[in-house]
């Protein structure tokens, strides 16, 4: 049968932007579907305007270190309407670039939301043009989970509030909950973050013991009062932050034979392939790891696999991660208790030093190394760490990691010296 497009993308974030720019590159006739802003969550209402939110935040702390270095700073004061404008025209310029290099490939893109019909079809719910495809990829990422009792604000509202509240309330210690915590701190609002089991489960215990003293160095009150929960003091702004969903409910999911877990997520094959043969799906809607690289790597290993002649399954191995916080929280490959628990005989190197960034400013703050071998082949199989640029080292470290760096292959490469990240190759 001949269809209309070799790929129809639904969604037009992370995952699916490059699946169909790849796919279309390969030589494919493709068509994408985006029911709202180009770019997805990451680029319109996640990593994007949040890192840039996080950099306005830091300048809090950047004048009082000046301060120390002999700066006379007067009163400074921040203005967040201004920061608001500017960082909505950077996501705007961002958004329309997402959309203009699908054009410039060749993607037909259509602005609207699409819904599956069954029998290679799809449609667009607006004009109700129906398009045949022969090969359908599901991006559509996922949403805030919202409490269903209360008023509460999500991470999506955070980015456009009127104005700054005097007080919040964060339910939630995740990714999410502990980058906003330090956020609205450093914009001077009074937060108080409310978890319900550990901050940061799942990480490292030393990287979490590292956050959470840095949460309380920056005057954020750390509760496990849940008694909080859905009852917002008067004056206090709640904002919740307790996981996302997928995004795959009234769109024709069923009706296509495409099966969900209990949680809606849609499980894949490494090929990202669905139960059902030409239905694929990458990115936060697989449940698999929601970051954006990952979506990314699986939108392109789909087109490289339809289109480019390159079959490329996806396996989630060595995946850096970092959480935005103040000082910053980074890592990549297991950590302790995971080492252990799947039965890994490991050495553990641990470094703890003041940066020489702080040694004039007074800041008492710590950089927390710690790095986890395995002793059977010396292989280094963890590392995790908070301080300053935390992030950018342990993208570089990954790269070791990934070509199978051990040890004594960290311990042979000379420091580079001053640096907080010439401890890396000095752990005794
Ligand atoms: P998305 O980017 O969510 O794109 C899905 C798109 O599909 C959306 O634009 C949606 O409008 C559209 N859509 C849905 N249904 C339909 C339909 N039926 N028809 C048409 N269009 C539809 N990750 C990082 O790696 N680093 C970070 O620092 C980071 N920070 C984050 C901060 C926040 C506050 C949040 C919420 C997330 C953050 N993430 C971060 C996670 C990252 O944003 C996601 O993992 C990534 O965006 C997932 O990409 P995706 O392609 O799966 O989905
Ligand atoms: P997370 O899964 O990171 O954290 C959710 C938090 O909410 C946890 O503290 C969890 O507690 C708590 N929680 C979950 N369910 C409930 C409940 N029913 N009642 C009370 N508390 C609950 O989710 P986020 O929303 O913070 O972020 C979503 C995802 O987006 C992240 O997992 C990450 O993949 C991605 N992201 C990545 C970022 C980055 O790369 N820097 C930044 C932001 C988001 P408990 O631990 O007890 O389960």
């Amino acid at each position: 049968m001949a269809y209309d497009v070799d790929l129809f993308v639904i969604g037009g974030g992370s995952g699916g932007v490059r699946a169909a720019r790849v796919a279309a590159e390969h030589g494919a006739r493709v068509a994408i579907a985006e029911e709202d802003r180009w770019g997805g969550t990451c680029v319109v209402r996640g990593c994007v305007p949040k890192k840039l939110m996080v950099y306005a935040a830091e300048v809090a702390r950047s004048l009082d270190d000046a301060r120390g270095q002999g700066w006379a700073i007067g009163p400074a004061t921040f203005d967040w309407p201004t920061f608001l404008a500017a960082k909505d025209k950077e996501i705007a310029r961002l958004s329309d670039a997402y959309a203009g290099r699908l054009q410039k490939a060749g993607v037909r893109v259509i602005d609207g939301r699409a819904e599956l019909l069954g029998d290679h079809r799809v449609r667009h719910r607006g004009t109700g043009e129906v398009i045949t495809a022969g090969h359908i990829l599901v991006a559509t990422g996922g949403r805030p989970i919202v409490p269903t009792h209360g008023e509460w604000i999500t991470s999506d509202e955070a980015f456009r509030l009127e104005r700054l509240p005097e007080q919040v309330g964060i339910y939630g210690a995740g990714y999410i909950g502990v980058e906003f915590a330090h956020i609205f701190a450093g914009f001077g609002v009074k937060v108080t973050l409310i978890r319900r089991s550990q901050v940061l489960r799942g990480f490292d215990e030393d990287l979490r013991a590292e956050v959470e003293a840095g949460l309380v160095a920056r005057g954020v009150t750390l509760t496990a009062e849940v008694g909080a929960f859905g009852v917002p003091a008067p004056g206090v702004l709640s904002m919740a932050a307790i996981g996302r969903e997928p995004a795959t409910t009234g769109m024709g999911l069923d009706e296509a034979g495409v099966l969900r877990n209990a949680k809606g997520e849609i499980p894949v094959d490494e090929w990202s392939r669905t139960n059902v043969d030409h239905i694929y799906a990458v990115g936060d809607v697989t449940g698999r790891v929601a970051l954006t690289p990952v979506a990314i790597r699986e939108g392109h290993a789909v087109a490289d696999t339809l289109f480019g002649g390159k079959p490329t399954p996806i396996h989630h191995h060595l995946i850096p991660t970092a959480v935005f916080s103040q000082p910053a929280a980074a890592a990549v490959g297991l950590t302790e208790h995971g080492a252990r628990e799947s039965g890994h005989d490991i050495t553990v190197f641990r470094a703890k030093f003041r940066p020489m960034r702080y040694a004039l400013s007074g800041r008492d703050e710590r950089v927390m190394i710690k790095m986890i071998v395995d002793r059977t082949n010396d292989k280094v199989i963890g590392l995790h760490m908070v301080g300053p640029d935390a992030p950018e080292i342990i993208q570089t470290a990954a790269v070791a990691m990934t070509m199978g760096a051990t040890k004594a292959d960290f311990d042979r490469t000379f420091a580079l010296h001053p640096t907080t990240a010439e401890e890396l190759v000095l752990l005794k």
